[in-house]
């Protein structure tokens, strides 16, 4: 059902009233109804900040940072995108406000605007409402959604919200439409639920010049049809376009809460496109079923040092939730910071953990909490995950406990080291600039056949996600493989060592590059499916 370029459809997506909504999800499980329908629908991430791209912001603040195949370093909706539609994002999907204004500035010292003011409106904005209209132009999409970051009143927001109102009115009420996701809060000392939130936020759109076409209202109580109607009168919406998003206990249910709402129907009317084939969402429901039904429960222990946000690690711990699924299992995840594994915790900290995996990462501090675990599942035959810096850590642990290197490290993080297994590329040594420099994005590996990732994956060409700067010392390759770690996956090009593994334990894997990106609810990745699959299999022998 491919519409011609031009007559993309945009939707924009506000947020009003608190931040944390979920207009990702919202936006996640709309393009999914949409995607099942038959149309072709990407979604894009404006965010308000002056970073030119989260790259350069501590997890602690943002979440984790999510790359694409092309190599941009990304807001973790971008994560939700792909991991609802299975379809990859790219550069053009997450801008910025650093972004925008450093185009905007370079245009001018070029002097592409020369003689005139250069100002928020028009050049801003101007700039804005390109970046929006060159998605759905390039790619041909028939629906572009739009989320923008923050929520509206916010003084960063509003040459975005400028944007959107000029879009709308350019493009047409049946070409543009906006949807606005708000909270009803439930006062429990008088038993009520209030839209007056919703009431004023939807005041500062109209204040804005943007009539909001759909309201989605963020709820823990049903909504009952007088709340509704009193949305619909106060904001001058149809009523049928007031639509409830309760609280669920998994993102994965949204899709189908919104089914239940007609929310894409309600879309597809006010954007004059056909209903289409009735959405197919049978895997989408066999996932949600096992999800909620698992026969097995496995504890694993995720070992990183921004455990205090969960939002820092999204990514895994939703490819262990879609692993969990296809096993029947249920993963039960504790998070643990590795500045308190010591000598003396670590048994109590993960004595009784069926998996451990070693998360990524940057920097020395918790280094040797996260070394200390890798020895424990080595030693134990505990099944063990490393990713990227766990990886890295799963080779000095190597190094110094079973080649015998004592002082074996990374030289990120003690330079001088004399035995360094963990070291800078060479294509990383005359970089000094910290942002979007790391070797970002998909690169292809290379398995070796009878190795356990080839037995996960299933086939030798992979091509992976990357976010680093450090590399394994290919020098020391034949010291490690001789004392039984195996580098079994191998970038053909730069002969960059992507997987290690130690094939005399039940299940030891060290990964360079990020498998987590490329997970999604209907294609879980191979590698987290055989690390729970190893795990739910041990449990069932013992
Ligand atoms: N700090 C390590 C490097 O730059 C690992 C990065 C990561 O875990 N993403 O190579």
């Amino acid at each position: 059902m491919s519409t011609s370029a031009s007559n993309t459809k945009y939707i924009f997506v506000t947020g009003g009233v608190t931040s944390s909504l979920g207009k990702g999800i919202i936006s996640a499980s709309l393009a999914k109804l949409l995607q099942s329908r038959g149309y072709s629908v990407t979604i894009q991430k404006l965010d308000p900040y002056i970073n030119v791209d989260p790259g350069t912001l501590n997890p602690y603040e943002h979440g984790e940072c999510y790359v694409t195949n092309d190599g941009a370093e990304t807001d973790l909706d971008l994560g939700h995108y792909e991991r609802f539609l299975g379809v990859p994002t790219s550069q053009a999907n997450n801008v910025t406000t650093g972004k925008i204004y450093q185009t905007v500035i370079t245009k001018e010292r070029r002097g592409d605007y020369l003689g005139k003011t250069v100002q928020v409106i028009p050049h801003i904005t101007d700039e804005i409402k390109r970046r929006i209209k060159l998605l759905g132009s390039r790619f041909k999409y028939d629906v572009v959604i739009t989320e923008i970051g923050g929520t509206v009143g916010d003084i960063e927001s509003l040459p975005y919200i400028e944007a959107v109102r000029q879009l709308k009115w350019e493009l047409g009420s049946t070409n543009a439409i906006v949807i606005h996701l708000t909270l009803v809060p439930f006062l429990s000392a008088s038993g009520e639920l209030k839209t007056k939130p919703t009431q004023h936020s939807v005041k500062i759109l109209l204040e804005n010049g943007i009539q909001p076409d759909v309201l989605v209202l963020r709820t823990e109580h049903e909504l009952t049809q007088d709340i509704r109607k009193k949305v619909a009168l106060f904001c001058n919406v149809e009523l049928d376009a007031v639509v409830q998003s309760i609280d669920v206990s998994t993102i994965y249910e949204v899709p189908l809460m919104m089914q239940k709402e007609k929310l894409d129907i309600i879309v597809l009317k006010k954007l004059n496109l056909k209903e289409g084939t009735e959405p197919d969402l049978s895997k989408w429901v066999e996932f949600l079923e096992k999800l909620k039904n698992p026969k097995h429960c496995v504890r694993i222990a995720l070992v990183g040092k921004y455990v205090e946000l969960k939002d820092s690690y999204k990514s895994i711990i939703e490819s262990l939730q879609h692993a969990g699924a296809v096993n029947d299992c249920k993963v039960d995840l504790t998070c643990i910071h590795s500045e308190k594994i010591t000598e003396q915790t670590i048994e109590s900290l993960l004595g009784d953990k069926e998996g451990i995996i070693v998360a990524p990462g940057f920097g020395d501090r918790g280094i040797e909490g996260k070394i200390l675990s890798v020895k424990f599942a080595r030693e134990r035959q505990i099944p063990f995950f490393g990713i990227c810096l766990g990886m890295q850590c799963a080779v000095i642990e190597f190094a110094r406990n079973v080649i015998g290197w004592s002082d074996a490290h990374s030289t990120e993080m003690v330079r001088t080291t004399e035995h360094p297994v963990i070291d800078l590329m060479e294509s990383q040594k005359g970089v000094t600039e910290k942002g979007g420099t790391m070797r970002l994005g998909a690169y292809p590996c290379v398995i070796k056949k009878g190795s356990r990732a080839y037995k996960a994956y299933g086939i030798t060409q992979i091509s992976e996600r990357h976010r680093h700067r450090f590399e394994f010392n290919n020098e020391y390759l034949p010291f490690f493989e001789k004392a039984g770690m195996q580098a079994v996956g191998i970038n053909p090009d730069s002969n960059l060592v992507e997987i290690v593994e130690i094939p005399s334990h039940p299940w030891f894997i060290g990964v360079q590059f990020h498998p987590e990106y490329q997970s999604t609810v209907l294609n879980p990745h191979p590698l987290f499916v055989d690390f729970v699959r190893t795990v739910v299999n041990r449990q069932k022998k013992s």
